[in-house]
């Protein structure tokens, strides 16, 4: 299901809603939760309790997945078809956008593991990890002599930072080059990706990084997006027994919390004077819009988040925005952003 633009043709930008399960915390405490989810009319509704009526605000998207809806399901109905898309040699983009503790790293890199679990894939394991196991099985069945390699960077205050850098190059502020219409992040390690058991260590080693930054720096992970991108070239014989190379490249984006972009999808007058104007996210608003409504001016060149991810946003990419939600009467007025916020991406 792709989303259509005013011009009446298909768009290849998908949006879909997740909620998020209680936490322990939260069913302990008997907190309300006002959020239901109807997966198959792929319908989200809040109810809102105004001047003493119980009303209930509708939301549909491509599709919905309620709380008891596990990692793999998500993957197999969401992602793996993208996925195949890069194997084809095409760009594409995945993102996770909602408020800080809906689960945005959750859905991208999975939940807490123990080093006793080894490199398998478990149960909660996330988006990222899933797409190296499913691109290895294609590679690995089709015969196709091929590389894969990762980068994983952080943009903080539209400042880069290499998430995989080791040694001197690790606090280094990496700068964004043009090189012939295509951005280029100078000095950023591309990592060389064996197989499919090599994906954890790299997860780790940035996820690490990312904590220490954060400590040292005296800043804040909700604040800062994290951009893990899998790149893949193949060379294949065609049935003709000429050589065919293709590329094809997915990034996986794990956004700034929304919390200070309100519901028309501008900056909070408060937040604006508090200096937390996040560039980059509203940057990406306004280029998803434009995609979607076919503006002619896309406007890629007003933040660093848009300029990275130019080749793999619109034309023939596709898009996908996973919107994560919070089932709570406590995160409801967040809720409606994020909810309107996606809708108008669709
Ligand atoms: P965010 O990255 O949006 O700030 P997190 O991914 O850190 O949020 O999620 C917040 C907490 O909720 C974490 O403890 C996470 O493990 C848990 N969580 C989030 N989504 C789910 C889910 N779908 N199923 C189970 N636990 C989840
Ligand atoms: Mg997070």
């Amino acid at each position: 299901a792709s989303a259509r633009g005013h011009g009446g043709s298909a768009v290849n930008v998908q949006v879909i809603l997740r909620c998020r399960p209680l936490s322990k915390d939260e069913v302990a405490h008997g907190v309300q939760q006002v959020i239901t989810c109807n997966e198959r009319a792929r319908e989200v509704v809040v109810s809102q309790n105004l001047g003493g009526k119980q009303l209930g605000r509708s939301f549909h998207f491509d599709k919905v997945f309620d709380p008891e809806s596990g990692q793999a399901k998500l993957y197999k109905m969401a992602i793996a078809p993208i996925v195949e898309e890069v194997l084809e040699g095409f760009n594409c983009t995945i993102f996770a956008y909602g408020q800080t503790g809906t689960g945005k790293t959750y859905t991208m890199e999975g939940g807490p593991r123990n080093s006793s679990e080894g490199t398998d894939l478990t149960n909660s394991a996330g988006v990222i990890p899933r797409a190296i196991h499913q691109i290895f099985s294609i590679l690995d069945a089709n015969e196709a002599e091929y590389t894969v390699k990762c980068s994983f960077l952080e943009l903080y205050n539209e400042e880069t930072t290499d998430l995989l850098a080791v040694g001197d190059a690790m606090d280094q502020k990496l700068k964004m080059l043009e090189d012939s219409g295509r951005v280029v992040v100078q000095g950023l390690e591309e990592i060389i990706v064996k197989n499919k058991t090599d994906i954890y260590a790299l997860l780790d080693r940035g996820s690490a990084k990312r904590r220490t930054a954060e400590t040292l720096l005296n800043k804040q992970s909700s604040r800062s997006h994290s951009v893990f991108c899998i790149t893949v070239h193949m060379r294949e014989m065609s049935p003709e027994g000429e050589e065919v190379i293709k590329t094809g490249k997915l990034y996986l984006v794990d956004l700034a919390g929304s919390e200070n972009v309100n519901r028309s999808g501008a900056v909070d007058a408060r937040a604006k004077e508090a200096g937390l104007i996040n560039k980059s996210l509203l940057t990406l608003g306004r280029v998803i819009t434009a995609l979607v409504e076919k503006t002619p001016h896309v406007p890629y060149r007003d933040s660093k988040l848009t300029r990275l991810l130019r080749d793999s946003l619109g034309g023939r990419t596709k898009t996908c925005v996973i919107a994560t939600i919070a089932p709570t009467v406590q995160c409801q007025e967040e809720t409606l952003s994020t909810l309107d916020y996606a809708h108008r991406a669709k």
